[in-house]
């Protein structure tokens, strides 16, 4: 039978050395990707979610299987960074870094650096390309950055929080812009976020990481109108809530522990609402302790996701 995935993770590790220990910061996570599906990575920050597009891309060493098409890390791939004007170099022309990174030196002319930007919808390429990335707003940058990584004719895009440094209106375009890719090229995108309120225009399915484990999964819709895991359910609440008095953006009380500092069996049990004495006891290898007395299966034994 064939493989329809693109993309097939098994038991994705990564760890760091923690005084003399290693220390799981993603922990046997596994997932698929098909062709031309948008995939969302959504949790709070130091859940794990960069690790594993680190990971994807060769940046960081990790343990478990990466599996494109059956032919390990082959295939080709780009990754879009979260903050453009340090992805950038601001000594060169932005029209020479698009030039620099189309892989066949044949190509490597200014009418396909053009072709780029227009595919961006960078107005005026022809004038735009001999700028400097200083002299480009936060949200023209992070479209270089998308034009350098489709030089690369990647069959899968990686966008680790693209948009955290743009204001709401840019964050859209650029999102729209991700979509557009993700749904007329056939890209298969794999998007990490904290920010619940893109989830339903970026993406097919959502993985919800908590302390380096996925604690659920499923589509969009599913995930965002009748999600069953406790740490989704108030993540997903955040859309709903506005800002405090001081500005400042909702957040769950308290805060994702440290590796090095997991609590014992639940590692969500000491700010869920609906853990069990069990809860701090066993880890959820099999159901989740607080929904309807053990009924509620999130992660079978290998730690997979079965929704
Ligand atoms: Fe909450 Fe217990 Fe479920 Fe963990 S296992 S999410 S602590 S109810």
């Amino acid at each position: 039978m064939k493989n329809k995935f693109l993309l097939n993770i098994r038991s994705l590790t990564v760890s760091f050395p923690v005084k003399g220990d290693l220390v799981p910061v993603v922990d046997q996570v596994s997932f698929s990707i098909s062709r031309g599906e948008s995939v969302a990575v959504v949790g709070e920050s130091g859940c794990g979610k960069s690790q594993i597009a680190l990971a994807l891309m060769g940046l960081t060493s990790s343990s478990g299987t990466i599996n494109m098409k059956g032919q390990g890390l082959e295939v080709s791939k780009a990754m879009i960074f979260q903050e453009p004007m340090t992805a950038l170099n601001p000594v060169l022309t932005i029209g020479e870094q698009i030039r620099e990174a189309i892989p066949e030196k044949i190509n490597r002319n200014r009418k396909k650096v053009i072709e780029y930007l227009n595919q961006v919808k960078i107005g005026k390429p022809e004038e735009r390309y001999g700028s400097y990335p200083h002299e480009f707003s936060g949200g023209m940058r992070q479209r270089v950055l998308i034009a350098m990584a489709l030089a690369r004719k990647p069959v899968l895009l990686i966008a680790d929080e693209p948009t955290t440094a743009l204001d709401a209106v840019i964050r859209k375009d650029i999102i729209l812009l991700l979509k557009e890719l993700n749904k007329k090229e056939g890209l298969a995108l794999l998007f990490i976020t904290h920010d619940i309120s893109i989830l339903k225009i970026i993406a097919d399915r959502i993985l919800v990481m908590y302390a380096g484990h996925i604690v659920e999964s499923g589509p969009t819709d599913r995930i965002l109108h009748n999600c069953r895991h406790p740490y989704t359910k108030d993540l997903m609440a955040l859309a709903s809530l506005e800002k405090d008095e001081k500005g400042r953006f909702p957040a769950i009380p308290g805060s994702v522990p440290q590796p090095e500092n997991y609590p014992s069996g639940c590692p969500y049990h000491p700010r869920c609402k609906s853990a069990i004495d069990i809860c701090s006891r066993e880890f959820p290898a099999l159901k989740c302790a607080g929904l309807q007395k053990w009924s509620c299966i999130h992660l079978n034994s290998a730690g997979r996701t079965t929704n």
